[in-house]
């Protein structure tokens, strides 16, 4: 048996999926993070699916969302729905319900977040509401797990039952038409005759392509047109007006409301920190605290890991097992120089994850973070950016994977394809690896390398984003962006906690297969020549490694960016492999000389600006490969990465050892200066004059 969640963003979906089903699903303070459907099986209830859909405000199909969860509901025909809605926001939430109704299948009305009604004081009158809706209404606080597990069992009790007596929102002219419409379908699920007669009437493009009912509307056209000219207004307007005509009533029925005179405390704190001036400098400080805390935090936590645990504890003991075993010395270098040294260095870095996720969870859950995408649309909007790729870029600081498939909610192709292009240009967790690394190493007292870092990628995408805007491929008018700003409440720990451990447990997960069979490779390869012969890692005959001859041959294409070794060539190769990689090889084939003997401190800095925005690993390569949806687009975005990332470590390496470390003024700083002077011509030259469309299309 199938039931379907429905419900606006926001609404508590996917907290009551992850109630019912006991998954951990992302809880979001934001509209996209649901994009794709997801389902579970009912807790105690093996043979009930339960389908949490992304989040809409009604079934047209005008966003991704809306698409997808209108096809499921329309398509596969869940026996049940439960249309969560928010109890504190009742009215924009009933308007989706209205359309639900017209589904004609079986629904339960979940009215969520109970908790916060009561706590304003607010009273909604159940039975009336079920009168009015013609449906089963029941009260819950999904956060709180109260009534979840009566909305689930009362769902599967009406399944395939049928369908109350649906209200009856229409009437006149209006009704008449759509009835007969009705009374002309044909093909279609009983059920559902009236949404679709509904659809017809709004003239919904998809609907009538899908269906062949073109002549059907043909036919009905000089009424709808009548109606219009009647009402004076559109056909889907007038549906519109209708269904809030409607929901004002019920309303006005069931829901009484304290006096809400005195402005909430959000309010208060949103006047201080969505204000147009202080919003930046106030998030500035807080992402720059919450990176300097991450670091100090984890660092300790993470000297402990790396030394004492791995150090003192895992790598002797399990030496020593195999030896006292008899393993021979090759198995045994392979697991505790090969496997468990590359793992678990990759694994020290842990702690310093946990604890940034810790501080990104409490950020969202307080719905702090939404009130940032609200103030990046406000500065996007200015460039000529939406607001709507901000949500994925800020995704991306845990990873880009993710990041790049959350794109998938922005409608507008164009600003959907530059979205992908950008999104990984913000340092994801396994770059901050690659961050505080070189930082300690080489720039022990600058503690604030790492935020100036994220501060960068954020620049990078917005100045990308001016340049490409002003590029014919990418020009076009910004798409609008409507979010509402959930109430800031305090972070619920069970949330957080569940949304680090998922982040968690994929960062482990990576660490036990992509990095170990990474691992197994690079030990292969760093432990055999050519012929096959295999060198023990404490004699010097690392001279002859496979690895080293891949990273001589490669090494001098980073000669200009100063590190021509090959031991920061093979880092920046398997880094593309997974970035978590390159502070542990680095770390690796520096060997107890350490890793600044690999490195001039500039040379340490592009080394890790060229990892940090070039493409990003393997995962994601292919997830913007994929996202593009369209090979050349793909690689298009791969080589603006590999562009500006080898041009942004160039002009850091060379303009720095110049003003910084005394280099002489030569060729490779000019080259430098016209590097920066063309830069900033692509970003504030002129947009050129729009072209006709077609000629437009052509040139993409
Ligand atoms: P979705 O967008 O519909 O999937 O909604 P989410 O499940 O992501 O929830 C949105 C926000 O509402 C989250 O911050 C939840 O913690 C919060 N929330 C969900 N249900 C309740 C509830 O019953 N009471 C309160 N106070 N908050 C809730
Ligand atoms: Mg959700």
């Amino acid at each position: 048996m199938k039931i379907a969640l429905a419900g606006n963003p926001n609404s508590g979906k996917t907290t009551l999926f992850n109630d019912l089903t006991g998954s951990s699903q992302y809880v979001g303070n934001w509209p996209g993070v649901t994009v794709e459907k997801k389902e579970g099986k009912l807790k105690k209830h093996k043979d009930v699916i339960i389908q949490d859909l992304p989040g809409i405000y009604s079934l047209s199909p005008y966003s991704m969302e809306e698409v997808i969860s209108r096809r499921y509901l329309v398509n596969e025909k869940p026996d049940a729905i439960i249309n969560i809605i928010d109890g504190t926001n009742i009215e924009r939430n009933l308007y989706l319900t209205t359309q639900l109704l017209e589904l004609g299948l079986p629904m339960v009305v979940a009215v969520n977040m109970m908790d916060l009604v009561e706590k304003n004081g607010d009273h909604i009158d159940m039975n009336a509401l079920e009168k009015m809706l013609g449906c089963h209404v029941m009260p819950i606080s999904a956060l709180k797990g109260k009534g979840s597990r009566e909305v689930a069992e009362l769902a599967i009790s009406i399944a395939n039952k049928k369908v109350l007596n649906r209200p009856e929102l229409y009437e006149g002219p209006l009704l008449s038409t759509i009835k007969s419409i009705e009374s002309e379908l044909s093909n279609v699920d009983q059920r559902m005759k009236r949404w679709f007669a509904v659809k017809v009437f709004e003239r919904d493009e998809k609907v009538i392509n899908e269906l062949n009912l073109s002549s059907l509307l043909a036919k009905y056209e000089k009424n709808i047109k009548k109606i219009e000219d009647d009402e004076d207004d559109d056909a889907e307007s007038i549906i519109t007006t209708t269904r809030y005509e409607y929901i004002s009533n019920i309303v006005n029925d069931c829901v009484t409301r304290k006096s809400s005179s005195q402005a909430s405390l959000s309010d208060k704190i949103d006047k201080i920190v969505t204000n147009r001036i202080l919003a930046l400098p106030i998030f500035a400080v807080i992402m720059t605290l919450m990176f300097k805390a991450t670091i100090d935090i984890g660092g300790i936590a993470q000297g402990w890991v790396e030394e004492t645990l791995f150090g003192e504890w895992i790598m002797p003991f399990v030496e020593g097992l195999l030896k006292s075993l008899g393993v021979n010395s090759w198995i045994t270098d392979l697991v505790v120089n090969g496997i468990i040294s590359t793992c678990g260095f990759v694994l020290t870095f842990l702690p310093l994850i946990l604890i940034l996720f810790l501080f990104i969870s409490i950020l969202e859950d307080s719905g702090y973070m939404a009130r940032v995408a609200f103030i990046m649309d406000r500065i996007f909007r200015k460039f000529g950016l939406s607001g709507k790729s901000f949500i994925p870029i800020l995704i991306g600081a845990g990873c880009g994977v993710p990041a790049i498939m959350g794109t998938r909610t922005i409608e507008n192709e164009k600003d959907r394809r530059m979205t992908i292009m950008l999104a990984t240009f913000i340092p994801c967790s396994a770059k901050l690896e690659i961050i505080t690394i070189i930082t300690a190493a080489f720039f022990k007292e600058m503690w604030w390398i790492a935020p100036a870092m994220y501060f960068l990628g954020m620049a990078i995408i917005i100045l990308s984003g001016i340049a490409l805007k002003k590029t014919r491929a990418f020009a076009g008018e910004v798409a609008p962006f409507v979010m509402e700003l959930p109430a800031y409440h305090v972070p619920q720990v069970k949330t957080v906690l569940l949304r680090v451990w998922d982040r968690a447990k994929e960062y482990v997960i990576k660490a036990g297969t992509i990095i170990f069979t990474f691992a197994v490779i690079l030990w292969f390869l760093s432990n055999h020549t050519w012929s096959l012969q295999y060198i023990d890692g404490e004699s010097a005959e690392i001279a002859h490694s496979m690895l080293r001859s891949i990273g001589e041959f490669i090494a001098p294409l980073f000669k200009p960016l100063g590190f021509g070794n090959w031991q920061g060539g093979v880092a920046v190769l398997v880094a593309e492999g997974a970035k978590e990689l390159a502070p542990a090889i680095v770390d690796t084939l520096a060997g107890k000389a350490g890793i600044t003997s690999l490195f001039t401190p500039m040379a340490a800095f592009s080394f890790m600006t060229l990892n940090l925005f070039d493409p990003p690993c393997t995962a994601a390569m292919g997830a913007i490969m994929r996202e593009m949806g369209d090979r050349k687009w793909g690689v298009f975005a791969i080589l603006y990465q590999v562009v500006l990332g080898y041009a942004i470590s160039f002009v850091f390496y060379n303009m720095g050892s110049w003003l910084f470390y005394g280099a002489s003024f030569g060729l490779t700083q000019i080259i430098s200066i016209v590097i920066i002077f063309f830069a900033i011509y692509m970003v504030v030259r002129p947009a050129p004059k729009a072209k006709t469309s077609a000629a437009a299309t052509l040139e993409v």
